[in-house]
């Protein structure tokens, strides 16, 4: 039987990967409805390539020229946010969640609230809206199967074992491009240096996030929320060669990890498959080649991100949105050359110090948390360079 997928966000690096398994198997999966930001070009040659039927771009201005690529094809070409809604809540078996930031949370959420199976990618939807998405998962039935590879690797580890045999899970980080560089060094960073990392290739945002270790940080608020355990039961190790993609320890002692080569194709397969397997072209480990495994303790002196995000995590409440708005506003600048890297790191705390919300009770109340963080966050910005 075909099952049939939906991708938000199918023209960014996860987007991509999905389809290039997607292609693989044309026996096995049609693809329903793709979105993007504002590429409508990638968007119209993804759509006539899968023969969807619904593409979606998320800039309203940008609706015509996606409607005039499309013309003469069955896709139907959409256009804002209730089309995005309408993209994750369409007849798809699965829904492939790769959008980037918080604004992948609106589609996320309706999918889940419909009782959807979903991929999800998309941290920052996770991060900001956690214990309401666990909850409509609940009563929706809906399921999260998580790509992140981190946590795919952990879902792996669990699969068959009851909650109350888990004594912690050690989440691995390969340290990003700044692992052995000096705070000077670090400081200086440029956007090209930032973006450049070691093991995997990825959109901009998070292979900034991977550098400041703000990644891991978000990692430990997505697993808090996936897998149920409090910050003091969720580990952070550094392993340079991201060959161990995480560990579960057992109260018994034993701990069980899940390898693989570096390539995000192998979660995604998993959760393509699930509950069964599929090939990919994914590199085989060569662990005679690889010869040996490090493991270091994070420097969170150095990479202060992570140590942010451990405390909003244990702050609870609306830290984890203001945190992630904040960080996403930053890197946005660092990116386009507006602060320096380390400003990055700074600004999330100067927004964290000076927040004070109450836990959100709505989607609706996180997207305001959200707003009005990236506002302020932007105001700071503005006080501090001029
Ligand atoms: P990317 O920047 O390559 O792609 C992002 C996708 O989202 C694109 O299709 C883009 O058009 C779309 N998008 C961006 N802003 C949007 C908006 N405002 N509204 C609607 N659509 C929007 O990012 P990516 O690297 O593919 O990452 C996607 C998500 O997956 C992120 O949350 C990231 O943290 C997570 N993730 C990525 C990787 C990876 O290897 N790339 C690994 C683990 C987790
Ligand atoms: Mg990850």
């Amino acid at each position: 039987m075909t099952r049939k997928i939906a991708i938000l966000g199918a023209t960014g690096s996860i987007g991509k990967s999905t389809l290039d398994l997607l292609e693989r198997s044309p026996d096995r999966f049609a693809v329903t409805a793709v979105t993007a930001a504002t590429n409508v070009e990638a968007l119209a040659d993804i759509a006539r390539r899968t023969g969807a039927r619904l593409a979606v771009v998320a800039d309203e201005r940008r609706y015509e020229d996606l409607a005039e690529l499309l013309a003469g094809t069955d896709c139907r070409a959409a256009a804002g946010e209730g089309a995005l809604v309408e993209a994750a809540t369409s007849d798809a078996d699965l829904v492939i969640a790769a959008i980037v930031g918080c604004a992948g949370l609106p589609p996320v959420i309706a999918a889940v609230e419909a009782g959807r199976t979903v991929a999800l990618a998309n941290k920052e939807a996770l991060v900001t809206a956690g214990a309401l998405m666990i909850d409509a998962a609940a009563a929706s039935g809906a399921t999260l199967l998580p790509i992140d590879s981190e946590h795919n690797a952990i879902f792996q580890c669990l699969a068959g074992s009851r909650a109350q045999d888990v004594s912690k899970i050690i989440l691995t980080a390969s340290g990003g491009p700044f692992r052995t560089a000096s705070a000077e060094t670090i400081h200086a960073a440029t956007p090209a240096q930032a973006v450049a990392h070691p093991n995997w290739t990825m959109g901009a945002k998070i292979s900034v996030d991977s550098a400041t270790l703000m990644n891991k940080g978000l990692e430990l608020i997505e697993a808090h929320y996936l897998f149920g355990l409090p910050s003091g039961q969720l580990d952070v190790v550094i392993h340079p060669q991201s060959v161990i993609h995480s560990m579960v320890e057992f109260v018994d002692g034993s701990v069980l990890a899940q390898l693989g080569s570096p390539d995000m194709r192998i979660p995604i397969a998993y959760a393509l498959a699930w509950p069964e397997r599929m090939p990919t072209p994914a590199q085989r480990l060569d662990l005679v080649a690889i010869s040996r495994l490090d493991f270091e303790e994070p420097d969170l002196q150095r990479f202060p991100a992570l140590r942010l995000a451990r405390e909003a995590l244990e702050h609870g409440a609306a830290a984890p949105i203001v945190l992630n708005a904040a960080n996403e506003v930053a890197v946005a600048a660092f990116l386009d050359g507006t602060i320096p890297f380390a400003e990055i790191a700074a600004l999330v705390q100067e927004a964290l110090n000076s927040a004070a919300y109450d836990a959100p009770r709505s989607i609706g109340d996180v997207l305001e948390i959200d707003r009005v963080t990236r506002r302020r966050t932007r105001s700071m910005m503005e006080a501090s360079c001029s």
